[in-house]
C-alpha cells in the first residue's frame, strides 16, 4: 500500500517593503514552486502597486491578491471609531493575517517570513499549527546592506515611496509612521493626508476621539510651523547621526533617524506582516 505524501505548499507573503520583495527575488529559483501573495488593505499607497508589478515582471510569476472579505472602514465602525495603534493593532490581524490563513486553510504550508539577520524584531505572525514560519535571511546571516544588494542587482530597485522619504510599507495612513514621515505624506500625497484626516474625529456613537499620530491630531501636525519644526528637529537627528557614523548607507541613516529620538511609540518594532 502507498501512503500518499501530503502535499505542502510553499508561501511568500509580500507586504510592499523591500524586505519581503529582496526574499522574493532571493528564493525565485531556489523554490520554484513558491506561491506569492500580498494582503490587500485597499489603503495602501499607489506606488505599492506598481513595485509589486516589478517584483512580478521579476519573478515571472503573478502575485495574487488577497482581499479581505470585510475591509478597514468596516472594523473602524465596528471597533467605535477606534484609530488602530501599536497597543489597539486589529488592522493587522483583520486586514493582512486573517486573509493569509484563509488562503492556507489546513494545508500544510511553510511561510517565508524577511526577517533580516540584522533585526531583532518580533511581530504578527501565524501561529496556526499547520504554518510553518522559515527566515531565509536570517539562515543566510543576510543584512539590510545585502537587500539592498539583492535588489538593485536584480533591477526591481527599492521601492518607489523610498524616493520620497518614507521608510515602510503598508497603508498610507499606518500609525507607525514618524512624525516627519506624516510631513512627507501630507507633501506628496495631499489627497491621501486629507482622506487619514478624516478618521480623526469624534465618533459619534461614544465621543471617542483618536489620533495617528501619538499626541497631535493630523489637522495639528499640519500646521506650517508645526511641520516646520518637525522638518528641523529631523535634519537635526540626521545630522547628529552623521557626526557619529560613519560607513552608513542613507537609508540606515534616514531609518535610524526615524526610528531615533522622535519614536512616538513605546514599541517601534513595526510590523512583520505589513512592513517587512
Ligand atoms: S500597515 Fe499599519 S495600519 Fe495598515 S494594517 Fe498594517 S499595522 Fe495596520
Amino acid at each position: 500500500m502507498t501512503v500518499e505524501k501530503k502535499r505542502v505548499r510553499h508561501i511568500l507573503s509580500l507586504s510592499g517593503g523591500k524586505d519581503s520583495a529582496a526574499l522574493a527575488l532571493f528564493m525565485r529559483d531556489k523554490v520554484p514552486e513558491m506561491e506569492y501573495i500580498f494582503s490587500d488593505t485597499r489603503k495602501e499607497l499607489p506606488e505599492t502597486y506598481e513595485f509589486l508589478d516589478k517584483i512580478s515582471n521579476y519573478l515571472g510569476k503573478p502575485v495574487t491578491r488577497l482581499n479581505a472579505d470585510l475591509g478597514f472602514d468596516h472594523w473602524y465602525e465596528m471597533y467605535g471609531g477606534m484609530i488602530p495603534s501599536n497597543h489597539r493593532r486589529w488592522c493587522t490581524r483583520a486586514l493582512k493575517l486573517k486573509p493569509f490563513e484563509q488562503y492556507c486553510g489546513n494545508d500544510e504550508v511553510i511561510n517565508y517570513v524577511g526577517l533580516r539577520a540584522d533585526e531583532n524584531r518580533s511581530g504578527y505572525i501565524s501561529h496556526k499549527p499547520n504554518i510553518k514560519a522559515v527566515y531565509p535571511f536570517i539562515d543566510a546571516g543576510l543584512v539590510l546592506r545585502d537587500i539592498e544588494e539583492i535588489l538593485r542587482v536584480s533591477g526591481v530597485g527599492m521601492p518607489p515611496y523610498t524616493k520620497w522619504g518614507r521608510t515602510r510599507s503598508g497603508c498610507y495612513f499606518c500609525f507607525y509612521q514618524q512624525k516627519i514621515e506624516w510631513v512627507r505624506l501630507k507633501e506628496t500625497h495631499p489627497d491621501l493626508y486629507e482622506k487619514a484626516k478624516e478618521y480623526e474625529r469624534p465618533y459619534e456613537k461614544t465621543g471617542n476621539f483618536f489620533t495617528w499620530s501619538q499626541g497631535e491630531s493630523l489637522a495639528e501636525l499640519e500646521q506650517p510651523a508645526r511641520m516646520e519644526q518637525i522638518r528641523t528637529e529631523h535634519i537635526i537627528r540626521v545630522q547628529r547621526k552623521i557626526e557619529r557614523r560613519e560607513n552608513v548607507t542613507l537609508l540606515e541613516l534616514f531609518k535610524d533617524a526615524d526610528t531615533g529620538e522622535e519614536s512616538d511609540d513605546d514599541d517601534d518594532q513595526g510590523c512583520l506582516v505589513c512592513q517587512l
